[in-house]
């Protein structure tokens, strides 16, 4: 394995990719600020809260600080928001939307361990059973590459979804029979999966 692949690994296993994905069903606009305990989802007028992702990561990097004996400067935390929200407050660099959240980890180059460390700290990963962990990270990471390379594909319709109101866009069929097919369908997909 290479070392930057190692590198990538940590921080992908630490950083916020493994939140929203799936679970978070992310759309409306999201308030919120880098010290505020819960922030704030507005869909219409109708308003809920959820808990700061970056605290939320907060815990994780601190449980993977104490067991891989490391520096809060050796690790970093990028909460990455899948969907149609948008941000109506100030984020900090690492709360960001898919491509943003690409660029951050891409960003993060600079050598913070040597091979040997990072040796050392893959040892340790395997030690401490993270393995599932970050598998579920991996798959997570590739989701979000081929959710980009999807969207940098689709041709806009300019025509809303009529089940979630996001634009219809054009697609390519993946399933055998209709494979390279294109259709109409939502750009909120997988979360909508509306087809015309
Ligand atoms: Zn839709």
């Amino acid at each position: 394995m290479s070392v930057q692949l190692v590198s990538i690994i940590i921080s992908i296993a630490i950083s916020g990719i493994t939140i929203p994905l799936e679970t978070k069903n992310m759309k409306g606009w999201i308030f919120g600020s880098e010290r505020q305990k819960q922030w704030t989802q507005q869909i219409y007028r109708h308003r809920s809260k959820f808990q700061n992702p970056l605290h939320q990561n907060y815990k994780h990097l601190k449980a993977l600080e104490s067991s891989l004996d490391l520096k809060p400067t050796d690790l970093f935390s990028v909460v990455c928001f899948v969907g149609d929200a948008s941000f109506k407050t100030a984020m900090p660099e690492n709360v960001t939307h898919i491509r943003g959240c690409l660029r951050f980890i891409r960003s993060k180059q600079e050598r913070v361990f040597t091979e040997s460390e990072v040796e050392a700290l893959v040892v340790k990963l395997e030690e401490l059973k993270l393995k599932r962990g970050l598998r579920t990270s991996l798959k997570h990471k590739a989701n979000v590459s081929e959710l980009v390379a999807e969207k940098s594909r689709q041709r806009q319709s300019g025509e809303a979804c009529p089940k979630c109101g996001a634009e219809l866009v054009e697609r390519l069929a993946k399933r055998a029979k209709n494979a390279g097919n294109a259709f109409i369908g939502c750009s909120a997909y997988p979360r909508c999966k509306f087809t015309q």
